[in-house]
């Protein structure tokens, strides 16, 4: 029988004395410390109107909200100094003269007049900016709605924690060095990023996916996050606590003395694995089997700040940088100025070594806030990575000369998302070559980077003999790979068993693009798809001959050790038996034999 449909939002647990609630666990580890309750934009749709007649204290609620709003996007604006390269500081001076408009803190206080509460006057005023906005021609300044949208959330936010918790600024513990755990319907990555990060050690949502902005963000970061906790908000206060274990999927609140002991270990170790070392260790990105077959490791990474992480798991080589978070994280599109800001940065951190820089791959899962994104039915096989490219030819001239701009900083790469035949190739060489015209025609200093494709559609699978001479080389994104061949959406939990990376239809195509590619005499060939850091299929991949392997820094210690007690004749002789299979649950259990 199907489960009912009930409303009501289960309540937290107790055991032991604990009154805990469950959850899906997305970014590992464990972690405790205050609550800091985030609203979602939901609360700005509020239509339910809350009346008072204490005029005098909701207009000082609002001032005190102004005043703690701009210590955030102070903190923010440093932290960005500080950590995240990909967003730009601007931004947060941007959204301080907002808060400081006379329009916006009328309007808000006009509603304050006429009797509303803080929260009621902000979403009055947010649907009011909307109507207003809405009849704009101008699109740019449209746009410039969720500019303002953000900055009511904040004002919101600060709003409702002093109303919680009736702690100061922001409903921050006023110590320095409090833990923090953010708390959240559904966290945003703007809202995340004006939170003082360096005090952040958790994330619990109510809602939320391992491939939302915020999670990659988390995850960048090294921060726990567990989502999928029922009616959390309405269950804390800023004077909680949450101790947050994302081994178990669990979340406490308010643990006991007990309870906080019995996890101390777990705590430290924790917070352990998420340090820095202060010395960096040598490069060891080559290990090699035991009968002498040499391995290359690189690091993906979303945020120049995972960097240090990739330094520390001792790789220095960056296999795929994800160009889409400053685009994401932004309420514009960054103009060439910007995007070469951040691209020489993360160059100059590459130690010289080798970064590949994927061009925007957005779309699919990946929409532009404020570029119009037609409902799609298939955003998967929609208007995402080239075809997104090549049908912006404008802002892709802007986004390949800003590539080509930091390729003089070091030892730069550039490779194309989701090139499916000759066509897209030929047409986004095209534009490089454009780009490289505009340049020199500019006196500007920049480099030819070499070029290579993601391996990603089946139908440049099957074309990669005719493609290859275009390239200098090819990285597999088996993430989508697997997506496309088997026709199943990756996001999707629904068909997940349909999802199946180590089935031998896959590994028997890894096998054959590397013969392909090895045809090629010069031709480099990565994997970077998650596939790559799997330690219960990496053999298989060694067995099909794949030697360069790109993937999470966290992975790359596990998978280091892994090739050093492996034997390359062994794995080949496990492929071999895998693609005399048919069914992912045969090669599946051949993995499993092997790893004993
Ligand atoms: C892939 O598809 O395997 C890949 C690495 O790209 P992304 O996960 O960013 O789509
Ligand atoms: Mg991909």
């Amino acid at each position: 029988m199907p489960p009912a449909l009930d409303q009501t939002p289960p309540a937290p647990r107790c055991g032991n004395g604990n009154l805990f609630q469950t959850g899906t666990p997305i970014v590992p580890g464990v972690c405790h410390g205050r609550c800091l309750i985030l609203a979602g934009d939901e609360a700005l749709r509020e239509t339910r109107l809350v009346r008072t007649d204490d005029l005098a204290g909701e207009e000082r609620r609002l001032q005190e909200a102004v005043a703690c709003v701009r210590e955030s996007l102070r903190t923010g604006a440093r932290q960005v100094q500080e950590v995240l390269t990909e967003v730009d500081e601007n931004i947060f001076a941007m959204y301080e003269s907002l808060l400081e408009d006379p329009s916006l803190l009328d309007r808000i206080g006009k509603y304050l007049k006429e009797g509303l509460t803080l929260p009621s006057a902000l979403a009055q005023a947010s649907a009011s900016f909307q109507e207003d906005f809405q009849r704009l021609q101008d699109q740019y300044l449209r746009e410039r709605l969720l500019d303002v949208q953000d900055v009511l959330l904040r004002l919101m936010d600060a709003a409702r924690n002093a109303s919680r918790g009736s702690l100061p600024q922001q409903g921050l513990p006023q110590e320095e060095d409090t833990p923090i755990v953010l708390v959240a319907r559904e966290l945003f990555p703007s809202q995340f990023l004006s939170a003082p990060l360096q005090r952040v050690r958790g994330i619990v949502c109510e809602t939320g996916g391992p491939t939302s902005h915020s999670a990659i963000l988390a995850r960048a970061l090294r921060i726990p996050m567990l989502v999928d906790v029922p009616a959390i908000q309405e269950q804390v206060t800023t004077q909680d606590t949450l101790l947050v274990d994302c081994r178990a999927g669990l979340c406490y609140i308010n643990p006991s003395r007990e309870l906080l002991e019995q996890y101390q270990l777990a705590l430290q170790t924790s917070r352990g694995e998420n340090a820095q070392p202060d010395a960096l260790p040598p490069v060891d990105d080559a290990p090699a089997t035991l009968d002498g077959a040499t391995v290359h490791l690189r690091g993906n990474i979303t945020l120049f700040s995972e960097m240090p992480a990739l330094h520390a798991a001792g790789i220095r080589e960056v296999g795929l940088y994800r160009t889409e978070f400053m685009f994401l994280i932004r309420n514009a599109m960054p103009d060439e100025e910007t995007q070469c800001r951040v691209l020489r940065r993360l160059v100059e951190g590459s130690c010289g070594a080798d970064v590949v820089i994927r061009a925007l791959d957005i779309g699919g899962d990946k929409p532009l806030s404020y570029i119009q994104w037609d409902d799609e039915l298939n955003p998967s096989l929609g208007w995402r990575g080239l075809r997104f490219l090549l049908t912006n030819p404008d802002f892709t001239r802007v986004h390949l000369r800003a590539i080509l701009r930091s390729c003089p900083s070091g030892r730069v790469k550039l490779l194309f998302p989701m090139v499916s035949d000759m066509g897209d190739l030929l047409r986004i060489k095209g534009l490089v070559q454009e780009a490289v015209d505009s340049l020199k025609a500019d006196g500007l200093p920049f480099g030819v980077p070499p070029l290579g494709m993601m391996l990603e559609t089946p139908s440049a699978a099957l074309a990669l003999e005719r493609l290859l001479p275009q390239v200098d080389f090819v990285s597999i994104g088996t993430n989508d790979l697997v997506q496309y061949l088997f026709a199943v959406d990756r996001g999707n939990s629904r068909v997940a068993q349909w999802y199946q990376q180590c089935h031998p239809i896959v590994l028997r195509l890894l096998g054959d693009i590397r013969r392909t590619v090895e045809k090629f005499p010069g031709k480099d060939l990565e994997i970077c798809g998650e596939m790559a850091g799997n330690a219960t299929i990496f053999p298989a991949l060694l067995g099909a001959g794949l030697r360069n392997f790109s993937m999470n820094p966290a992975a790359i210690p596990a998978i280091r050790d892994q090739v050093r007690e492996l034997n390359l004749s062994e794995c080949q002789k496990l492929y071999q038996n895998i693609c005399g299979t048919d069914t992912a649950e045969e090669a599946q259990r051949l993995l499993k034999e092997f790893s004993r």
